[in-house]
């Protein structure tokens, strides 16, 4: 069994780090929140005060943070005193689990890669019911041989494991996947909108379109629509989940690389847009299928 240190408990590392512990192996947690770390503890893990102190001794360092910035400061480079990276052994495997742009994942492993550590960059999809039930979609990318290490820690929270390629080809997945379910939520979130509106139960569209061509992962799994998904954060006053302001992250990210590769993305333009309206009118801590309430002229609070 391993030592991990896992760095970033929120939302997605917490339920990820308490099925590492689930799975036998011993986790040591750091987190800048303290009610985080609190609830990591209560999971079992050992708790640390900094990033290096959670990543000094292990087998493995897990990380699971909100953007480049951040992950890009976590691991910094060796001689980089505080750094994940400088703290280390040698042999430590270095998984990055956040979903970041691809220039933050390449520039972060060619960091690990310069001192002959072993890292892949392994994004999720699959929300935080996935992260609970340990069914996440772990979506690989860096060298094929520390793809290799990592498989086995990967499939105990994730469902499947998929190689995408090099670094930075499993955030570029990533970041695609995420712009199409804004795009897909937006859409579930009109069609349960309208046929509230024509006097229907909105059930009655559910069960016809997820055996139908309208069917989502966002109307099956996440309906954003209360009581119509079981653990899906519309049935708790849209309490994240997955924050509006995480989604607007990643779907820029993805506009970002449409306009370097100079590929039209109108819809995912017409999703960022509206996203970032329900940040602006206040929900960027809310869940993002809590989109659903401003398309029917209702407001938090
Ligand atoms: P979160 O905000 O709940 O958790 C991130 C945690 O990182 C927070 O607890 C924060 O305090 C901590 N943190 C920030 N900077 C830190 C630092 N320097 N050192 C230590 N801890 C630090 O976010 P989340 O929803 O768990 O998302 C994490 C990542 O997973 C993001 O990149 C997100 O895009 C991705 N993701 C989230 C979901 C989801 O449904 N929530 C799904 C798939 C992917």
């Amino acid at each position: 069994m391993a030592r991990i240190g896992f760095i970033g408990v929120g939302n997605m590392g917490g339920p990820m780090s308490a099925n590492m512990i689930k799975a036998g192996h011993t986790v040591t947690a750091f987190d800048l929140s303290s009610e985080a770390l609190e609830a990591a503890a209560a999971n079992g893990c050992a708790v640390t005060d900094s990033a290096a102190a959670c990543a000094q001794g292990q087998d493995v360092v897990i990380t699971m943070l909100p953007a480049g910035p951040h992950v890009r400061s976590v691991y910094g480079a060796k001689g980089e005193q505080g750094s994940v990276i400088d703290a280390v052994d040698d042999g430590t495997l270095l998984i990055d689990c956040s979903t970041i742009d691809v220039a933050s994942a390449r520039q972060v492993a060619e960091n690990a890669g310069a001192c002959g550590l072993k890292m892949v960059e392994a994004p999720v999809t699959g929300g935080v019911p996935g992260a609970v039930a340990g069914t996440l979609t772990m979506i690989v990318g860096g060298p094929k041989d520390a793809y290799e290490l990592a498989k086995p820690y990967l499939e105990i929270v994730g469902g499947k494991v998929v190689y995408c390629g090099e670094a930075g080809a499993g955030q570029a997945v990533k970041i695609c996947n995420n712009m199409m379910l804004a795009i897909n939520m937006a859409g579930v979130a009109e069609g349960m909108s309208l046929i509230k509106a024509l006097g229907i139960d909105p059930a009655i569209l559910k069960e016809v379109s997820s055996a139908g061509s309208g069917n989502s992962w966002a109307l099956t799994a996440y309906n954003p629509e209360p009581g119509l998904t079981e653990g899906a954060p519309a049935n708790n006053g849209y309490k994240p989940g997955f924050t509006g302001a995480m989604l607007v992250k990643d779907t820029g990210l993805a506009i970002e690389a449409g306009i370097a590769t100079g590929t039209p993305l109108p819809l995912g333009g017409a999703a960022t847009q509206l996203f970032q309206l329900y940040c602006k009118a206040g929900m960027d801590q809310d869940d993002m299928s809590g989109i659903i309430r401003m398309l029917q002229g209702k407001y938090r609070g």
